[in-house]
């Protein structure tokens, strides 16, 4: 089959992996005019951990990732209020679960691919008419051309969705936060291997040292309605107006903003579809059902997504619509669940009161403990999930 597959990231590389792998032909389409870089740390854990390892990149992503010893929780002058082990809250004792920047995780994913994987970098699709037998696909920077199928993997704004199922407002689950991310050269102090975490009410504060002398710093706050987009001097300003009465290091740290090397700024906004298919057209990833950075999953979702699809397209090549059905019946109870518990942690990444501050400061000084872990996280540790075989092997 001739698969389109629209966002060269991390489910859309993942997804073209496993169906050239199959002897399908994916064409990748990146409206980035290369792959991107930088950008911020995300852990990297559980299921997904397992589509890596399938394809052969966990020592890559352990060589460029950083194997973080401490989450450090810190009160406004510095001093230890909680600090627990990552590595054993998420992965147990198995150590499959590694830091690293998103954009690393997506390039290793990429140069996974064999030779003959067409890529466009530059465009994207300006418009998508489903006929009988394939679907008619009309390039924003011009051409047209005919696909078997189309796979969206855009991300959380993306666009095939709005093409084909409609405004992003109808499927976006406002959480009230909205989260910043940069990184800079040489901020003092430095912790190597520690996230330090500060949080008050209404915010927190992750600054995580990274190599090359960089610090990169994720911001969670309090925040209802849009962010401006593609304005970096407007960006700057939500961030600061939002931690203008911030302690810690927050003042030095936004002191900081006008030399970050990029700024993401978004709302952590959830995605949440009745059904991620219609037709010839199918969303993985952010794109289908984002659970937002609270989740601290959604990358390694994505890549089962992909993979889950790319599985069920090869088990009935025939026929797209049992493929489409049996990926939404395994994995939608999944997304969903890990999205509820995700929301439950929107009161950790931005408390919105004092009792709810004291509630994430006892937690996180308990969080060691199994028992405690499981009742404060549970459901967003566990993936209740077994990947099916590739077919054939
Ligand atoms: C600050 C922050 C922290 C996070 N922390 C974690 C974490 O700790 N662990 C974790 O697992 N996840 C984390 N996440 C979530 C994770 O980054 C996403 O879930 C993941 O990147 C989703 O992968 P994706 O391939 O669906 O989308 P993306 O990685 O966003 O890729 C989408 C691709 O599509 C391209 N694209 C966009 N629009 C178009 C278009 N119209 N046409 C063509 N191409 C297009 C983009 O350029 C991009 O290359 C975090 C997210 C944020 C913002």
């Amino acid at each position: 089959m001739r698969v389109l597959i629209v966002g060269a990231g991390i489910a859309g590389s993942t997804l073209a992996y496993w169906l050239q792998r199959a002897g399908h032909e994916p064409t990748l389409l990146e409206r980035a005019p290369a792959l991107r870089r930088g950008g911020y740390l995300i852990d990297f854990w559980g299921t997904g951990f397992d589509v890596a390892e399938r394809m052969g990149i966990v020592p890559r992503l352990l060589h460029e990732g950083y194997q973080l010893t401490e989450a450090r929780d810190v009160a406004s002058d510095g001093h230890q209020l909680a600090s627990l082990d990552p590595q054993r809250l998420v992965a147990g004792a198995s150590g499959r679960y590694v830091s690293i920047l998103r954009a690393d995780l997506a390039t290793a994913i990429y140069d996974a691919l064999e030779e003959g994987v067409e890529t466009i970098f530059g465009d994207t699709v300006a418009r998508l008419i489903e006929g009988e037998r394939s679907v008619h696909v009309e390039f924003e920077q011009g051409g047209e051309r005919e696909f078997d199928l189309v796979v969206g993997a855009d991300g959380l704004h993306s666009r095939v969705r709005e093409l084909v199922f409609g405004e992003e407002s109808r499927f976006e689950r406002d959480l009230g936060i909205a989260v910043a991310a940069f990184d800079v050269a040489s901020y003092r102090p430095r912790d190597e291997l520690v996230a330090v975490m500060h949080a008050e009410v209404g915010f927190q504060a992750i600054r995580v040292a990274l190599q090359d002398d960089l610090t990169m710093f994720m911001l969670t706050f309090r925040h209802h309605g849009s962010v401006p987009i593609d304005d970096v001097g407007a960006q700057q300003k939500v961030v600061r107006t939002s931690l203008a009465r911030a302690g810690w290091e927050i003042p030095a740290i936004l002191d900081q903003l006008p030399q970050a090397r990029t700024l993401y700024l978004d709302r952590a906004n959830q995605i949440r579809m009745p059904s991620w298919t219609s037709g010839r057209v199918a969303l993985i990833g952010d794109a289908a059902a984002s659970p937002s950075l609270l989740a601290g999953q959604g990358s390694a979702l994505a890549m089962v997504e992909a993979y889950v699809l790319a599985t069920e397209l090869t088990a009935t090549p025939a026929d797209h619509r049992r493929a489409f059905e049996a990926y939404e019946r395994r994995l939608m109870p999944m997304l969903r669940s890990k999205q509820d518990a995700a929301k439950g942690l929107g009161t950790a990444f931005a408390p919105p009161s004092r009792l709810h501050l004291m509630l994430r400061t006892t937690m996180m000084r308990f969080m060691g403990f199994p028992p405690v872990a499981n009742l404060a996280m549970g459901r967003s540790l566990r993936d209740p999930i077994k990947l099916p075989t590739w077919p054939g092997s």
